[in-house]
Order: structure tokens, then sequence, then C-alpha cells
């Protein structure tokens, strides 16, 4: 991988020893990292020499080499968990909010995201109430994403630029109203390194998902094997497309249910 191909890491909660999590379904425990798993993740990247950035700073090319390191939804474990490691480290990251989620049990109340962002962490935001976008028209879409954009603007009293899309979904549409309300990035869940000249509003990620073997995590830090998930990726999508959105996550809550996660 050329130095100037970054990889953007994509963690969700993290689970704290005897704390229940936000949600319980096999689908989203899957992307629940435990905090054993994700310090061991960082210690292994401070290591091997690597800097963890936020979105805002993903292209500093005099720190390479590097990665993004972004969280979504906004569980409670970005402060009490995420923050407090990635600080140890020297890290950066970009926390991206879902503004509908906060003072629910399990996720961050408004004061909370303030003293991230007052931390030096970057803050963007997750919509307002975790829709697909693609199931939106325009005035859902401009709630979701710029009225959304105000909310959270309003709570750590600073510009907000970055978008990442509930559930890896987005069009054309979703990146215009992004455009229009002044974010300067959407972030997707395809799994590819961005450059200082990829589209800034269709951004790869990898999500780095429950279980996952410090092998295997150095490999994707190095952007090794995302053809395999980006085929996957492919494939899901044809899925989506044929059975409808909704319809696919029945079908996906099923198969999950019968291989139950760790
Ligand atoms: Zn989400």
């Amino acid at each position: 991988m050329s130095a100037a191909n970054v990889v953007f890491l994509m963690y969700h909660e993290i689970e704290l020893p005897g704390r229940s999590l936000c949600r319980v379904e096999p689908g989203y425990v899957r992307y629940v990292v435990k905090e054993s798993e994700f310090r061991s993740q960082m210690h292994l990247l401070l290591q091997a020499g690597w800097s963890g950035f936020s979105v805002t700073h993903a292209f500093s090319a005099s720190r390479s080499p590097g990665l993004v390191i972004t969280f979504d939804d906004g569980c409670e474990t970005d402060l009490l968990a995420a923050a407090p490691i990635l600080q140890d480290a020297g890290f950066s990251a970009t926390f991206y909010i879902t503004l509908g989620f906060l003072g629910r049990s399990g996720y961050l109340t408004p004061a909370q995201v303030r003293e991230l962002s007052d931390a030096g962490f970057d803050m963007g935001c997750h919509s307002l109430t975790h829709p697909y976008l693609t199931d939106l028209d325009k005035k859902g879409l401009e709630r979701e994403i710029a009225e959304a954009k105000d909310r959270l603007e309003h709570i750590i009293g600073r510009g907000v630029h970055h978008f990442s899309c509930p559930g890896g979904r987005w069009n054309e549409r979703a990146v215009e109203v992004a455009r229009k309300a002044g974010y300067l990035t959407l972030a997707t869940s395809r799994p590819h390194t961005n450059s200082p000249v990829s589209n800034a509003f269709s951004l790869g990620r990898v999500a780095v998902v429950r279980g996952t073997t410090l092998p295997a995590f150095e490999r994707l830090c190095h952007g090794e094997g995302l053809w395999r998930l980006a085929l996957q990726d492919v494939l899901r999508d044809r899925v989506k497309t044929i059975l409808g959105n909704s319809a696919y996550d029945r079908v996906r809550a099923t198969l999950l249910h019968a291989k139950r996660p760790r």
C-alpha cells in the first residue's frame, strides 16, 4: 500500500467488563469490540510506529505512517473506554454522533459529547435518528443530515464537517444534501482505502469486528485483503437491492442468530 492510501478504521460500541451493551442482537454485537481487544489494537499500532488521526487530519503527510480511527453511533463508551486508550497512545479520532440517541441509556449525553470535543477529538455527525438514508425523501434527508449538523454544532460550539452514513447506505441525493449543508466529507462502510485525491463524499472505511485477531487487524491496517471484503460488499448490495432494506435486515438477523457471537 502506498503512503498516500490511508485506511479508515470503523468502530462502534466498546464492551467494558460488567457493563451491558446498548443493544444485544447478534448483528449489533458483531461490531462491538471488547475494551481489551481495542487496547491491544492501539498498542500494536503504537509499537509499529503508526499514528492514529481524525478524519480532519487524515492526510497529514508529515506524520505517516498513519491511519484514521472513527467511531459510529455515539455510545457512552466513546468517552469511557475509547477516549482514554486513544489519549494514552497519543492518537486522535473522529466520533460520529447520532443526535437522537443522546441521553438514552448507554449513549453519550450532550455534556459528554462536549467533553469529547473539548478534549480535542473530532466530532462528526451520524444523522438524527439513524435511518437508512436511501429510504428517505428530500425533506427526510435534510432533517437527518443538515438539521442534525446544526444540533451538533450547537452542542459543541464548533463547526461539524464530517458525516457518516447509518448502516452504510447512501446515494447521490444524500451526497447532494450533505454538500449543501456544508459538510466536507461523507464516510461510507465500503472497505477501501482513501487518498488525498479520493472522492471525499464516498470515503471508504474498514469495520473492525469483534474477535478480530491481532494478525488480522494488522493486515486490515495495511489495507491487505480489502478486495475480499469489497467483493462481499458488492454481493451484499446486490442482495439488498433485490430484497429491499427491511427484508435484508430480517434475513441477516436470522442468519446471524444461527451463528451467535462470542
Ligand atoms: Zn450507526
